[in-house]
């Protein structure tokens, strides 16, 4: 009999506990750093000539490890031991495949700080981020095999004179499985799991700024003997093989988190039907977001600076559920803008790996740096700059808070997901406008609402059309099944992982009778 599942707790490091506990485990990843990780194709180490860098943001001459780089001939390999796999691994019991998740969850949880450590390290997340991160991994997994020992035996319906009839959820086939960089385990070993757990296979494909974290991952699926094939470890350029996986006829569905530009590519290409394809590929789709904080003329706003600027700039702004639109009520504009600039100025930007923990380390890669860095030339034609434009001499892609006021609904800070530590402020009057202002983007992914009117709280709760929406909380730190997580519009396919429909996206159901 399983506990019931709850989300693991997180830790405070100001406490000389876990403080230590940080360190220690920085030091150990220190010790292991530029390690080489094969691919795993059917369970056997493959290596190739090119490789895969993975290196700090926060100092980018270290290179964290490094892994081999598949190409189009090791996607197809990858793809052909999944559909080779999936012959035993779709006939294993649901409870014996659940299991798994719970050996890798307990494996993840007792070297929770070493995980952590591996993603400060690999993407410079500030400790409680990386902590947050495993934390949010462990959950998955936890949850994902109790929703299957749910799912696993047969479903209710309703019983028929003459018939035994049942109905019964089995798995798809071979998935490929694409995370992006920025929840380099969390997001990573969910889709994962949440595809092997419902007995299919896959090819996973981490994101090129993150795979020794995946690579880890993978050994933990080992260390808990998951058989051969049924996961294959496919680092290797998005653009270069992502087609040949998401093309395949062998290729029975997608499970993709990452950009609207990639999303919809993969949703093209996704529909076209291949010679000797006997299915309609399925699409899981998890893309951007432009998300708002909505502060009203009847909000805390002490309470809501607080929230703009945790959500706003916590890991650098690099989550698709950042606050980059603070819409505000042009009578508490003054007050709350005031207190927003003087929380974010005390933000510390540095290296979390150097032992000090930092509020903000650094933004993922050059590119990322060049293009956010390109968004706040733009802001300072579009708008008025209150806070930021300081650069580091560090070697490393730091950038500090930034944040724009006078920005217009329709400017392109307002409109385009920036992916940084960039608040753009635009003002309004009235609920009708502050709401038609944060529906007013292609996205619809999170966003929150700070007032102390119950008829607007109501309103906003039927009008703020977003996957997550918060009330007087910030709209960033969903926990896994407490706020199953996922967009509208072009922020994904609606589906919300860490819910309690998520598992079966994974899954077809098969009605079968037998006449008595
Ligand atoms: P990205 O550039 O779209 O990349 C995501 C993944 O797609 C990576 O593994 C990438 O590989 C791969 N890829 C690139 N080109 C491909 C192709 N032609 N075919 C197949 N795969 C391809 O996104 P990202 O920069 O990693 O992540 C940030 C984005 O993710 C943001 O837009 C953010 O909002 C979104 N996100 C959404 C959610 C959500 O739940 N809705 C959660 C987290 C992040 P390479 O790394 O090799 O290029």
């Amino acid at each position: 009999m399983l506990t019931p599942y709850r989300p693991e707790e997180y830790v405070d490091f100001s406490q000389p506990g876990p403080r230590q506990n940080m360190l220690d485990a920085l030091k150990l990843v220190e010790s292991q750093l530029g390690r080489s990780y094969p691919l795993r194709i059917g369970g056997k180490k493959v290596d190739t000539a090119a490789k895969i860098d993975s290196i700090n943001p926060a100092l980018p001459e270290q290179v964290v490890g490094r892994v081999a780089k598949a190409g189009i001939e090791e996607a197809h390999a990858a793809l052909a031991a999944a559909d080779e796999a999936f012959k035993t691994w779709s006939r294993v019991a649901p409870e014996a495949r659940a299991r798994y998740l719970l050996r890798a969850a307990a494996v993840i949880r007792r070297r929770i700080y070493e995980f952590a450590a591996w993603m400060v390290y690999e993407e410079s997340k500030p400790w409680i981020e990386a902590y947050a991160d495993a934390c949010e991994c462990v959950d998955f997994l936890e949850f994902y095999a109790r929703e299957m020992m749910r799912l696993g035996p047969p479903q209710p319906v309703t019983p028929y004179p003459g018939e035994e009839n049942e109905l019964r959820y089995i798995p798809l086939g071979v998935g490929v499985v694409i995370p992006p960089w920025n929840f380099p385990l969390a997001i990573m070993a969910g889709m994962t799991s949440a595809a092997l757990v419902t007995g299919n296979t896959v090819v996973l494909k981490p994101a090129s700024a993150s795979p020794i974290i995946a690579a880890k991952f993978m050994e933990v699926l080992e260390e808990v003997m998951l058989p051969p094939g049924v996961v294959n470890f496919c680092p290797g350029s998005g653009g270069a093989m992502g087609d040949a996986l998401v093309d395949s006829p062998r290729t029975r569905f997608i499970a993709f988190t990452g950009s609207r530009e990639i999303g919809t590519r993969i949703f093209e290409r996704a529909a076209k039907v291949h010679p000797g394809q006997t299915w309609l590929k399925r699409t899981i789709l998890e893309m951007g977001g432009k998300d708002s904080i909505v502060v009203t003329d009847k909000a805390d706003v002490a309470a809501a600076a607080e929230g703009v600027v945790a959500a706003a700039f916590g890991f650098q702004g690099q989550k698709c559920s950042a606050c980059s639109r603070l819409v505000v009520d042009e009578r508490v504009h003054n007050a709350l803008v005031t207190l927003v600039v003087e929380r974010a100025r005390k933000l510390t930007v540095g290296n979390p790996t150097s032992l000090e923990n930092f509020n903000m380390g650094a933004v993922i890669d050059k590119a990322a740096f060049e293009k956010i860095n390109g968004y706040i030339e733009i802001g300072r034609k579009e708008g008025r700059l209150l806070l930021g434009d300081v650069r580091t001499p560090s070697p490393g892609y730091f950038i500090p808070p930034t944040i724009f006021d006078d920005i217009k609904p329709t400017a392109r800070l307002a409109q385009e997901e920036i992916f940084g530590p960039v608040l753009a402020i635009i003002r309004g009057r009235g609920l009708d406008e502050l709401l038609a202002i944060a529906n007013g983007t292609e996205y619809g992914l999170t966003g929150a609402i700070y007032s102390n009117d119950r008829a607007e709280l109501e309103r906003a709760r039927h009008e703020f059309h977003v996957g997550n929406l918060y009330l007087n909380r910030k709209c960033t730190g969903a926990l896994v099944d407490v706020q199953p997580f996922g967009g509208f519009n072009m922020s994904g396919t609606d589906s919300k992982a860490g819910g309690r429909d998520y598992l079966q996206l994974f899954m077809q159901g098969k009605s079968i009778t037998e006449r008595l």
